[in-house]
């Protein structure tokens, strides 16, 4: 309940007992009385609020808890904020290591691929010297050249004694 200053007002005036005023004697300056039926009245910058006692005190306490519960709130705002941001952290690690391990498999899948390259070259080098131990031990073993039909030594098709390449029969 707000009601204007009314110095014009002789019943707000007679009925309203002052019990401070600062500085004393200034009628614009902030004030404190009492009314007929009791009630606190507060004047400041010519605005008066008019409630009973315990109202004030009420709501004096009302404020308090007010301000307490901003303080709580402003204060779980913050720590939500703290966990978000660790939460992005985490979050961003995790992306990281995805990253990395997308990346080290194909460091391995192109590994294992070259290793199975190699052993394909392996075995077919292996394939290639059997073919030619065999070869090797066929011309130590001897044979009758195609050419000079002799049985003299041979290096692969060549015949050490005709100096003719016919291979061996
Ligand atoms: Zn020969």
């Amino acid at each position: 309940m707000t009601s204007p200053k009314t110095p014009s007002d002789p019943c707000a005036a007679n009925t309203d007992r002052e019990l401070w005023r600062a500085p004393p004697g200034d009628y614009y300056a902030d004030s404190i009385h009492v009314t007929a039926a009791g009630g606190i009245g507060i004047d400041v910058g010519g605005r008066v609020f008019v409630r009973p006692l315990r109202m004030w005190h009420d709501m004096a306490s009302k404020y308090d808890a007010l301000l307490e519960r901003a303080e709580r709130a402003e204060a779980n705002e913050n720590e939500l904020r703290m966990t978000r941001a660790a939460y992005d952290v985490v979050l961003e690690d995790r992306n990281r290591v995805e990253i990395d391990k997308a990346a080290l498999l194909k460091r391995a899948e192109a590994a294992e691929a070259e290793v199975a390259r190699q052993k394909e070259q392996w075995k077919l080098l292996g394939e290639i010297n059997d073919g030619l131990l065999a070869e090797v031990a066929r011309l130590k073993q001897g044979g009758v050249c195609r050419v000079c039909r002799g049985t003299g030594k041979h290096w692969n098709a060549f015949c050490l004694a005709c100096d003719e390449t016919g291979g061996l029969s």
